[in-house]
Formats: C-alpha cells, structure tokens, sequence
C-alpha cells in the first residue's frame, strides 16, 4: 500500500509548468520524479501493484513517457513489453487507430503480431487527461483481440473526465488533480 508520506513524496516531485505548451495548459513535468530513483521506483511499483496477481501478460505503454513507466512496471509483472507508438514510427506490419484532438486529429500504431489474442493486458501511461490517447489504444488492443484488464498511470487530471471514457476497465492513478 501506498502511504500518505510516499504519495506526498511523489506529489512533490511533479513539477507545474504554466502555458506549456501553449497557453492555459498546466503542463506536468515528471522529470523531477524520474531524477529521484528512490520515488521513480515507488511510483512504478505502485503504479503495478493492483496488478500484481492479475496473470498479466502484456504491458502496453503509450509513447513517449509510458515508455519510460511501461517497462519497469513489466520487469515487476514479469511479462513483456510492447509499445503503441505515433504514426510511421514501426518498422512492420501495423493496426492503426485514429482519434480526436482538441485541435485536428492524431493517430497511433501497435505491430499487427505483437499481442495474441486473449492475452491478458496492462496499459500504462504517465498522465490521464481527457482519456482520448487511452481511448485510441484500447480500441487498438481490441483489434488485436487482446484482453484488456486495466489501465494505470502516475497523474489523473480528474476535472478531465478521461476514466469516463474507460468506464469498463479498471483505471488506477496515484496522484490526482
Ligand atoms: P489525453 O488523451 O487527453 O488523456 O492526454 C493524455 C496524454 O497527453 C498523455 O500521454 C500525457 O502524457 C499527455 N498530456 C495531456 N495533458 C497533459 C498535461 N497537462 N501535462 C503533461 N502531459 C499531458
């Protein structure tokens, strides 16, 4: 269990950057958190530990920076890593999902072998905003027929509603604003 002083700990880690990367986005700078290994290390393993017994198979982490948590929170899960990456980035044959910006549209990409089907799946990212990018992989993860079990990330921004839109998995966040 994650106690209040370990959370305070990573709380203040996480640095504000007003109008980054346009103006009225708080943005949330992790880099302080990834600086510090002692609370790196407690917030992946708190970011996996609802997750520990749940056969997990596959960890999918979202680029960039759910790179950066994903393959950690496999190495404690002891299952692989795959990467959902933006468009043109993956070498082999690909699915592709596109979804909705505020502005425009974006899309990303998953190896058409990199998940089996019925596989048990973890995804993991830095921040829950909106949930549109969460959204975009889930649909992603069901083409390749995999089982997604839940979803898990350091920040929820909660004013954003984004675990509306992943209402039928379990959504795991440690910090939330
Ligand atoms: P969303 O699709 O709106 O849930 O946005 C989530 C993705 O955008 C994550 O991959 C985050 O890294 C990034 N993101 C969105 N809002 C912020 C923010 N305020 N600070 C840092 N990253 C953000």
């Amino acid at each position: 269990m994650l106690s209040k002083k370990d959370l305070t700990d990573i709380a203040n880690k996480i640095r504000n950057v007003p109008n980054f990367p346009k103006e009225g986005i708080n943005f949330k700078d992790i880099t302080p958190v990834l600086s510090d290994i002692e609370i790196f290390r407690k917030a992946v393993k708190q970011m996996a530990a609802p997750f520990m017994n749940s056969n997990i198979h596959i960890v999918v982490g979202i680029e960039s920076r759910g790179f950066i948590f994903g393959v950690p929170i496999a190495d404690c899960l002891n299952c692989g890593f795959v990467p959902v990456r933006k468009p043109g980035k993956l070498p082999c044959d690909t699915e592709s999902v596109s979804y909705e910006l505020e502005y425009g549209k974006d899309s990303l990409e998953i190896h058409k072998d990199a998940i089996e089907e019925g596989q048990n799946i973890l995804i993991v990212d830095d921040l829950l905003a909106t949930g549109g990018t969460a959204e975009a992989t889930c649909k992603l993860i069901s083409k390749s027929k995999g089982n997604i079990v839940g979803f898990t990330v350091m920040i929820e921004l909660e004013f954003l509603l984004g675990r509306e839109k992943l209402n039928q998995y379990n959504v795991h966040s440690l910090v939330k604003y």
